[in-house]
Parts: C-alpha cells; sequence; structure tokens
C-alpha cells in the first residue's frame, strides 16, 4: 500500500498548491478550511490561490506545452496515464476515504462507483493518445492536402464538489491524452483529493507543470483561470449561474468553453412497465450521492393509474435507505456537502410545503452534528410549482401524475434544463417515441442514471453546452489544421 503518510498529513499539514511540479504555500500565505461534513468539524486547511498563483500555474501548464510535454511521444502520455491509472489503484483505500472525509460520500459508493469510473476513463483515454488522427482530404489534383489534430494548449478544468475525483478525471485524462496542459481548479469544499492526484500524476513520471492544481474560491482562482489571457479553454462543471460568468469572462481571449451545469431530469413510469424495478431505480435516481447528482431524477412522471402505488413503495424505499457515517460500509446516504446546501435544501423543502405539494416522508434535518437531511418525497407536485422547476441538488424527489404521452412529454421537457431523462415502459415503439421527443443530451429506457466514458455527456440551454467523454472529448481538446503542400500537376 503506497501513500503511507496520507491520512496523517490530511490533518496536520496546510495542503499546499501543485504549481510547476512542487507543492507551494499561496502568494498571499492565505489558506482555508475544508470540513467534514459528516461532523461539521475542520478536516483540514488548504492554501488559498489567489490571482498571482492562478498566473504562475498557468506560466508553467505553458511552459510545459512548449516544452518537455510537446515533444512526447502520444504514445508515452498514453503510458503515464496508465501509471497514474496504477498509482490510484495502488491507492485506492487512501483516496476513497480522502473522498469520503472531504465530500461526506459514503465509501461504499465511491468505491463501486467514482473509483471505477476514474481508472475506467483514464485506460480508456490512454488507450486514445496515439489514435488521434488527421485525415488526407484529396481537394485537389495540384496539392496534398491533409488536417492533423493538435492539441489546443493550457486548459483551465473548474470542477464542483459532488463527485471531485471523478469529474476531474472526466476533463484531466482527455485533455492530457491530447497532448493539453492543465490548470486544475477544485471545487473550494472539496480540495483533497485533486491535490493528491496531481501528486501521483508527478509521481508516475508526468513532467512538471503538465497538471497544476490550485485550489481556491471561484470568484477569484476560478475567474483569474477564466480571464486569463493564456488559457485556450475552460471545461467546467458546476451551476448554470456561474456557467454564465464563465462565459462572460472567456470573450476577452475568445477561449473555447465546455460547460456541463445543472438539470432537473425527468424519469417517467408507465403502467406497463416493470414496476419493481421502476421503483428501486426512481429512489436510487434521486437518492443516491444524496441526491448532489446533476442528472439526479429528481421529478417522477408517475401515470396516474400507478401513481399511489408508486408513491407508496418509493416511501418506503426512502424510509429504508441507510443513512449515516460515510465511512461505513454499511452506509447508502451520507451528509449534503456543506452548511449552506444543507439550508439550501431545507429551504425548498419549506417551499414545497407552502406550494401546497404533499410531504409524503422525510423533510427534515436527521441529527445535530453534520449535514444529514432525510430522504424526502412529495407527491401532488404540480408542474409549475418551483420544486418542479428549479435544481434543488438534494435528496427530494418530487412526484407528479400524468394523464397521457403528451402530458407527461409536455411535463418532461417543460424546465430551463436538458441534461437526462428516463422513460419505464414495456411497450417499445413508445420508449422510440420517447427517446426521440424527450429533450435530454442522454435518454434512458427501462434503466435510469448510468454513464460510461465512451458515451457522449452533456446537455443543452441551462444544462450547458458542448459534450464530454468519448470522441467528443478528443474534439473538445483539439483542433483540425489544414495543409496544404503544393505537388503541381
Ligand atoms: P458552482 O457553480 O458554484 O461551482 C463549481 C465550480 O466553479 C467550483 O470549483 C467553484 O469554485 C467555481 N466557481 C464559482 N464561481 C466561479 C467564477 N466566478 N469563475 C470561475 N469559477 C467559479 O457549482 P457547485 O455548487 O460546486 O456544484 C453544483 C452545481 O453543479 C449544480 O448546479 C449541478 O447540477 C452542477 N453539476 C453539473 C454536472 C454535469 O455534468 N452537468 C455535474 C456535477 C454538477
Amino acid at each position: 500500500m503506497g501513500g503511507p503518510n496520507l491520512l496523517n498529513r490530511v490533518f496536520d499539514d496546510t495542503h499546499k498548491l501543485l504549481i510547476g511540479g512542487h507543492r507551494v504555500a499561496a502568494a498571499s500565505g492565505r489558506s482555508f478550511e475544508t470540513l467534514n461534513p459528516a461532523t461539521g468539524e475542520v478536516l483540514a486547511k488548504v492554501a488559498e490561490a489567489g490571482v498571482e498563483d492562478v498566473d504562475a500555474a498557468v506560466r508553467s501548464a505553458r511552459a510545459a506545452f512548449e516544452g518537455a510535454w510537446g515533444h512526447m511521444k502520444a504514445s508515452e502520455r498514453g503510458a503515464l496515464l496508465l501509471k497514474l491509472a496504477e498509482l490510484i489503484r495502488r491507492d485506492e483505500d487512501e483516496l476513497v476515504r480522502l473522498e469520503s472525509l472531504d465530500s461526506g460520500k459514503p465509501v461504499s459508493a465511491i468505491r463501486r462507483q467514482d473509483l471505477p469510473a476514474v481508472l475506467d476513463t483514464l485506460t480508456y483515454y490512454a488507450g486514445m493518445a496515439d489514435k488521434i488522427n488527421g485525415h488526407v482530404i484529396p481537394a485537389r489534383p495540384d496539392a496534398l492536402t491533409y488536417t492533423v489534430r493538435e492539441p489546443l494548449g493550457v486548459v483551465g478544468a473548474i470542477i464542483p464538489w459532488n463527485f471531485p475525483l471523478m469529474i476531474g478525471m472526466w476533463k484531466i485524462a482527455p485533455a492530457l491524452a491530447c497532448g493539453c496542459t492543465v490548470v486544475l481548479k477544485p471545487a473550494e469544499i472539496t480540495p483533497l483529493t485533486a491535490l493528491r492526484i496531481g501528486e501521483l500524476a508527478l509521481e508516475a513520471g508526468f513532467p512538471e507543470g503538465v497538471l497544476n492544481v490550485v485550489p481556491g474560491f471561484g470568484k477569484v482562482a476560478g475567474q483569474a483561470l477564466v480571464d486569463h489571457p493564456d488559457v485556450d479553454k475552460v471545461t467546467f462543471t458546476g451551476s448554470p449561474a456561474v456557467g454564465r460568468q464563465i462565459l462572460q469572462g472567456a470573450a476577452g481571449n475568445l477561449k473555447r468553453v465546455t460547460l456541463e451545469l445543472g438539470g432537473k431530469s425527468a424519469n417517467i413510469v408507465f403502467p406497463d412497465a416493470d414496476i419493481d424495478a421502476a421503483v428501486k431505480a426512481a429512489g436510487a435516481g434521486i437518492f443516491f450521492n444524496t441526491g448532489q447528482v446533476c442528472s439526479a431524477g429528481s421529478r417522477i412522471l408517475v401515470h396516474h393509474s400507478v401513481h399511489d402505488e408508486v408513491v407508496e413503495r418509493l416511501a418506503a424505499r426512502a424510509q429504508s435507505t441507510r443513512i449515516g457515517d460515510p465511512l461505513e460500509a454499511s452506509t447508502a446516504m451520507g451528509p449534503l456537502v456543506s452548511e449552506v446546501q444543507m439550508k439550501r435544501v431545507l429551504d425548498y423543502i419549506e417551499i414545497g410545503l407552502n406550494e401546497g405539494a404533499t410531504l409524503v416522508t422525510g423533510g427534515s434535518r436527521r441529527g445535530e452534528a453534520g449535514y444529514f437531511v432525510e430522504p424526502t418525497v412529495f407527491a401532488g407536485v404540480r408542474h409549475e410549482m418551483r420544486i418542479s422547476q428549479e435544481e434543488i441538488f438534494g435528496p427530494v424527489a418530487a412526484v407528479l401524475p400524468f394523464q397521457d404521452e403528451e402530458d407527461a412529454l409536455r411535463i418532461a421537457n417543460g424546465t430551463a434544463y436538458s441534461l437526462a431523462a428516463g422513460v419505464w415502459t414495456g411497450d417499445i415503439g413508445r420508449a422510440h417515441r420517447f427517446t426521440r421527443r424527450l429533450k435530454a443530451g442522454t435518454v434512458w429506457v427501462n434503466t435510469y442514471g448510468p454513464t460510461d466514458i465512451r458515451l457522449p455527456w452533456g446537455g443543452a440551454r441551462d444544462s450547458g453546452f458542448g459534450r464530454e467523454h468519448g470522441d467528443a472529448a478528443i474534439e473538445n481538446f483539439t483542433e483540425p489544421k489544414a495543409v496544404w503542400i503544393n505537388t503541381g500537376r
């Protein structure tokens, strides 16, 4: 088992920034605290990147891009990504624990879902690194004309707190496979695993400056990255409000931008579906990760003929969810990530009650310590209510009855978001009608929630634009260059 001091260091040290291959204090000397959401206690102190630090990180990323990294063979980049995967596997136990302590995610879920996804992402893009090809395009008889795909340069990656390791890797792995260099700005409430991944990348042999990690606050460190004139691309996952600010900031030097934002996804249940499976997946779809999932099935649309049955069974699932210490292997649901997030969720529960929705189960904070909220089910929700329109990002299901297909589609497509949707039916024709007519970047049929690095991921409207994963990510971090060689006739 490697990294033997990691967990001691978590508590003892101030975690420094990672710039140009070195752990450094913030230029200002400032630091901030990251808390354990299961207890509310301080977990660690972390150096707070400011404008100067972000500038240093971008300069080191630029130097690496122009230097060692830019000169490396693509297959060697792939081999380094595989080596990083090997080190993550070696330190799996500590990374799982660290992610859990910092984010409140249950260790069982990180081990089952996040870590395997991180490794899959790394191995997938490791294999892609030397397969980023151009084309010979026979445009003219008097010239050899072809394209090469070139890396964009320096990438600013800004990530949220709900899947720090996994979403971080969704950005880092393809960017590095393409030959870009990265400045990673983790969310201020979950900075620890990003720093550890940066250290492991150095141990794997990535040249200094290829991956820099600058924890700090969004308005300062994040904004500095977005505003920086020498950053070529910003890849962002977070809220629609910040997405809009990023787009404005990126206008300065016309950076390319990919935005993965929020959702208010519909999970639609028809009476001809396997109701057992639908209810189970609907519960997981909203309660997994304490509902802090951009594609959470937060609106459960149920045909009126099975509405009461589904509500009753969903409530039973909510009540039997094992809530507790995320470090316990048997815990299924941990706390919300922060006090702010807990208050936001409790406020929305209040709003739902005031709007006249029926609280079937849950609705309260659990315990005094930490930020636990009970899995909550509202029935009798109407489409225009705020709890049906706005992203809560917590374990709060809004169940809405519908009359027929048109009604279901009207409700499903009737929010500002467009990220994901699910439909449960035994009718293959209906399944196809819904995959066609649902406005969403991903549509699940008779399942809800899985993602795979091979499939494009992203949305439209308030859910953002652009796609991550698969080939799409290669296009995100490269650009074709047209070459024209005059051969004469
Ligand atoms: P957030 O937008 O507040 O923060 C995300 C990141 O942006 C953080 O690192 C933050 O420090 C940074 N940031 C904040 N202000 C900034 C600024 N002015 N300039 C640059 N960076 C800035 O979001 P959050 O609260 O951390 O995460 C929750 C949101 O993320 C939800 O809306 C959720 O739906 C969304 N999300 C989307 C996906 C997806 O794939 N579509 C995945 C996870 C989360």
